[in-house]
């Protein structure tokens, strides 16, 4: 064999497949910390670099800053990843699309617009390259809705169905593995097909838990309708909520990631600075709060080619 990454002994990894800087920490980052103490590897990918995200920050709410807020947030990214202990990133490439409905959708940069065989063509690259035993990324509504969750979802779903699949992007391959790049020993990739397809979910506890502590603060809660609600404006609210969370008993995985993990999580959240707010409902209830409610990050196993048996405590269950 001449491929020298195909030689080496195969460490089990892990890949979180992100919008913006800051998703991956809040979404996964429990996960990450808690696989590489496992022994596995970790590599995220971040499909925009958030350059159109606000500030939180009153004082850091300046044109100076929104105009260079993707170099900000690369720079919080590598911190929040050192909490992690994270050392391989990437990023896709894209230009952040805003929130729907907003010019930036239209940016003919914009992950909104991005071509999807394109897009899925670079991230293909990256799962031949870092041969991802597992790949994780969001429902078909993105989590919340945001354009560049949704399409994160279509490339990740995607590309898992094509990397391991010598047809596709055969420009990539080396020509032993039946492609038309260059050879192994030159950077040319073999097919790898991922074993697991997962997408965050957000339980409905996780959502009544939060719901229930800011009720009890008196505070305005995004997770409960607004009390002056109109019929029409509660259906609509519960049809959101509806395509945002998860019943319980529909989680096919659950990861446990209080301790270590969970404290990294907390000290990475922080680094997030000019994205999360302190009185923010992720930080208002302190480290405390996550050890009582949030201690677990949850997932749905949407592709398997391994047998497992639910409800998982592993994203790696099942695998050799
Ligand atoms: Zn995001």
């Amino acid at each position: 064999m001449t491929d020298r990454a195909a030689a080496a002994p195969h460490v089990p990894t892990l890949m979180t497949v992100h919008a913006h800087p800051d998703d991956e920490t809040i979404g996964t980052g429990g996960t990450m910390a808690k696989a590489l103490a496992e022994g596995k590897r970790v590599v995220l990918v971040t499909c925009t670099r958030g350059e159109m995200g606000e500030i939180v920050v009153p004082d850091l709410d300046t044109p100076e800053n929104h105009r260079r807020l993707g170099e900000m947030r690369a720079v919080e990214l590598e911190r929040a990843m050192a909490h992690l202990g994270v050392t391989e990133w990437e990023n896709l490439g894209y230009h952040d699309s805003d929130m729907m409905g907003r010019p930036g959708n239209l940016d003919p940069r914009s992950f909104w617009q991005a071509d999807l065989d394109e897009a899925a063509r670079r991230l293909v690259w990256f799962i031949r390259r870092y041969q991802p035993d597992v790949v994780t990324t969001y429902n078909d509504f993105g989590g919340y809705g945001h354009p560049d969750h949704i399409r994160t979802h279509d490339v990740a779903v995607r590309a898992f169905a094509r990397a391991g699949d010598a047809a596709w992007y055969p420009e990539q391959l080396s020509p032993e593995h039946g492609g038309t790049g260059p050879a192994a020993e030159d950077g040319g990739l073999a097919p790898w097909a991922p074993a697991k397809l997962y997408e965050q979910a957000i339980p409905e506890s996780t959502r009544n838990a939060m719901r229930e502590r800011l009720e009890a603060l008196g505070k305005p809660s995004f997770w409960a309708p607004p009390e002056d609600a109109t019929p029409e404006q509660l259906a609509e609210f519960e049809a959101y909520m509806k395509k945002m969370l998860v019943p319980d008993a529909s989680i096919t995985t659950w990861i446990d990631i209080s301790g270590d993990p969970l404290e990294r999580k907390w000290a990475a959240i922080q680094e997030h600075v000019t994205q999360i707010a302190a009185d923010s409902s992720f930080m208002l209830f302190g480290l405390d709060g996550w050890r009582e409610a949030w201690a677990r990050e949850a997932y749905i196993l949407r592709e398997s080619r391994v047998e497992t048996e639910r409800p998982e405590s592993d994203l790696f269950a099942g695998l050799a």
